[in-house]
């Protein structure tokens, strides 16, 4: 377990809602910006965690943050006890990749940057919802790499239904074949979450053997240019990757702010109310929001643990009954360690279903001997 301290700060303002996304946003609520942030300055008041510890790594998310006036982050981010080393992410959409924006936000103590470019071809994005073109990736990774951050990242979606392998080869080149290249690129399949307008639409829905298809793609296209997989939907240069990440993959603890932003402490997590409304009234009574909450299990701890660190490139310690027969061409023993092959990525919870059922097994076989 390790002794670091996330924050995740949630800001829930979007210009439109694209087709696939499930997050806790809200659209045409621009005025309401200067209260919302407000609010989480009310919500750090009178979070004890964060009066009395300093955070390791803060992660800005959305919705849109660099939709707000970056002179709002920046009093939140000055309100928050941080480390010397802490890293500072901030999500920016392509629109909002301004060099002004970006310095000012880099003044506030921004030290990376993780821009949602998804794809640089029109018919993707359009199918996709999301507004922005994607004429100009190469303008934008300029203007970020002049910005002064210290490193920093773009995200991509595969597997669209519009989308053909030369279109995410070419979203590939497009972002980096050219010296502002992003350090660190992370890349997620489409999934279909429900409530979503892709959810209702059938024929939109991305079928398995193509998502796989996609994966190779981008896992082969990194690794050519220097990339290294460090989670299976991350990938890096050398000491570019996100700590922030690495704190939700090491199960470490961590304090959400804003509406519907998740906390964890030591087995116990919860969760600020999703409505933007109840969540301003309550923290403006100088009352911590709760939408719900959770003790977790040893049981369950430990499961999660091995989904998470599965996912990893470090692996797992070879867990108690391990088979590798079961698991032929889905993981490979390093260092007494388990880690997933390139296609074992594509099945990670699959494989962790199965470890853990080993495990199990394993257990309740020595059980038996024992009694
Ligand atoms: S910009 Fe991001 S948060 Fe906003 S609607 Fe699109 S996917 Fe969701």
């Amino acid at each position: 377990m390790t002794d670091d301290l996330g924050v995740y700060i949630h800001i829930p303002f979007c210009a439109s809602r694209c087709d696939y996304c499930a997050f806790v946003t809200y659209v045409g609520v621009d005025d309401l910006h200067e209260r919302y942030v407000d609010g989480v300055l009310r919500e750090i008041e009178i979070n004890a965690e964060l009066q009395e510890k300093s955070a390791t790594s803060i992660y800005v998310g959305g919705g849109t943050p660099s939709r707000i006036d970056p002179t709002l982050l920046g009093k939140i981010l000055a309100e928050i006890k941080k480390t010397s080393y802490c890293e500072v992410s901030v999500e920016v959409n392509p629109e909002d990749a301004t060099a002004e924006r970006l310095g000012s936000l880099v003044d506030a103590g921004v030290t990376r940057f993780s821009v949602g470019v998804q794809s640089t071809q029109e018919h993707v994005l359009k199918d996709l919802g999301r507004q922005h073109c994607g004429g100009s990736v190469k303008e934008i990774a300029d203007i970020v790499a002049d910005s002064g951050v210290a490193t920093w990242s773009m995200d991509l979606i595969a597997g669209a239904t519009s989308e053909r392998d030369a279109d995410l080869q070419a979203t590939l080149e497009d972002v980096l074949d050219h010296e502002s290249a992003p350090p660190h690129l992370s890349c997620y399949l489409l999934s279909v979450e429900k409530g979503t307008p892709l959810s209702r639409d059938p024929a939109r829905h991305p079928d398995d053997d193509t998502l796989a298809r996609r994966y190779e793609i981008v896992d082969t296209a990194l690794e050519e240019r220097g990339y290294e997989w460090y989670e299976v939907s991350n990938w890096s240069k050398p000491g570019h990757e996100s700590r922030h990440n690495q704190l939700y993959w090491d199960q470490g603890n961590y304090v959400g702010l804003g509406a519907g932003a998740h906390s964890h402490h030591n087995g116990y997590r919860s969760w600020n109310v999703a409505n933007l409304d109840t969540y301003l009234k309550g923290v403006e009574s100088g009352v911590r929001p709760l939408g719900g909450d959770e003790q977790l299990s040893i049981a369950t701890q430990d499961f999660e643990a091995l989904a998470l660190q599965i996912r990893t490139r470090k692996g797992v310690q070879t867990p108690k009954g391990f088979n590798p027969d079961a698991l032929h061409g889905f993981v490979v023993k390093r260092e007494g360690r388990v880690v997933l092959t390139q296609r074992g990525r594509l099945m990670a919870n699959q494989v962790t279903r199965l470890l853990s059922k080993q495990s199990e097994e394993f257990s309740l076989d020595l059980s038996r001997q024992l009694t």
